[in-house]
């Protein structure tokens, strides 16, 4: 079997309301699907981190430049396929862009490699750990509007109304700003509830210390991103600082980024993601070691269905750590905000809302070869921008 095309499609519509996070606000929903097509007529579909621009320029790196290094290449050789990629962009990149190119046509290999050998992807990874995955539901994206606190409290019951056992809320607009916020959410949600919190690194460590013992007193169950991806000091001096989880890793990327983030303790609970930060041959070597180093795992998502449904195979197939009769079980990190592209991008939706409601806030694993959907092409069609 030989790769014979490599193709990406960047879909887009505008948003009724625009929405944000600590770094900026947007107006556009933005996904980028990559596909790889073999001789054989077996297609793999993966998706590449990034919205807006981003996802532009992650076309070109895809299609333009590691599009032509991997023509005629067999598609179950993705370790030889991604040492090749990583060697000739080595000296253009090591983090970033290049890395979330690669991660999307990665996934497609495992797709692909899933559907040849007739069995769903976790049971690639070595098999299920469990039946069913918890889901959490994030929301609360910051918003320009002058009620944003009574938006807040009525976007986070109507979270936890849906059957959602955890939820998590954007911060990041100053510490007294957001102490308000989280009050009013956990007053909306109650106290059984789990609530995470995400600053998308706003903050210096001196500013997120205070914060975060402010954020234990509500019961918070993680502090996401405090402080810049770069800054390891300051996520260690965070972590001493504080009894709460300090989580983060979602702007990491490859096994050498993580090393240093995770043999310098500088998470409780790492986020790694997919779509960005390889793919998933090079997840397992980050999955190998965070386990090395009893770093428990929360894979970050965000993105489209595709991202979702991979999702759910990596946590299917994520080993329980440190293990025992009762392990504490990953999460599912799921979107509530609007999305068409997690909602209707495939011909059969996964329908995670409905089915957290009806499942008891978790929901079952995929079925089929693969990552186990079709996607909606008229859909596609529709919404395709480049
Ligand atoms: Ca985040």
């Amino acid at each position: 079997m030989k790769i014979s095309e490599v193709n990406s499609y960047v879909l887009q519509y505008a948003l009724d309301e625009e929405l944000g996070y600590s770094q900026q606000y947007y107006a556009k929903r933005t996904a980028h699907i990559v596909e790889v097509v073999t001789d054989e007529g077996i297609k793999g579909y993966g998706e590449a981190f990034g919205g807006g621009g981003v996802a532009f320029g992650n076309k070109a790196i895809v299609e333009k430049t590691i599009g032509p290094m991997i023509l005629g290449m067999d598609p179950l050789d993705c370790e030889v396929i991604w040492h090749k990629v990583y060697n000739l962009l080595r000296d253009h990149g090591q983090k970033g862009m290049p890395l979330q190119a690669l991660s999307g046509i990665d996934m497609a290999l495992w797709d692909i490699a899933g559907k040849f050998y007739g069995q769903p992807v976790y049971k690639l990874l070595g098999g299920a750990f469990r039946e069913r995955i918890e889901v959490y539901g994030y929301g609360m994206m910051l918003q320009r509007v002058p009620n944003l606190k009574e938006r807040f409290a009525r976007e986070s019951a109507a979270i936890a109304a849906k059957g959602f056992t955890a939820t998590k809320m954007k911060i990041g607009l100053g510490p007294k700003e957001d102490l308000a916020l989280v009050e009013t959410v956990r007053r909306a949600i109650g106290d059984d509830i789990k609530l995470m919190v995400d600053a998308n690194h706003a903050y210096t460590a001196r500013e997120a210390i205070p914060l975060g013992r402010e954020l234990e007193k509500l019961g918070v169950y993680w502090f996401e991103e405090p402080v810049a991806p770069e800054d390891r000091q300051g996520y260690r001096d965070v972590c001493l600082a504080l009894d709460m989880n300090v989580a983060g890793g979602e702007a990491e990327f490859t096994r050498w980024g993580f090393r240093d983030l995770i043999e310098g303790r500088c998470v409780d609970v790492l986020q790694p993601e997919v779509c960005g930060l390889g793919g998933i041959t090079e997840y397992r070597k980050v999955l190998a070691l965070a386990h090395t180093h009893f770093v428990p795992v929360v894979n970050h998502v965000w993105g489209s269905a595709v991202a979702v449904a991979a999702n759910l195979h990596l946590l299917a197939a994520l080993p329980d750590l440190p293990g025992g009769a009762h392990p504490v079980q990953p999460l599912l990190e799921y979107d509530t905000t609007p999305n068409r592209f997690r909602e209707e991008l495939l011909a059969e939706p996964l329908d995670v809302l409905g089915r957290v409601g009806r499942e008891g806030g978790t929901i079952g694993l995929p079925n089929g070869p693969g990552f186990g959907f079709e996607i909606d092409w008229d859909f596609v069609r529709h919404f395709r921008a480049a």
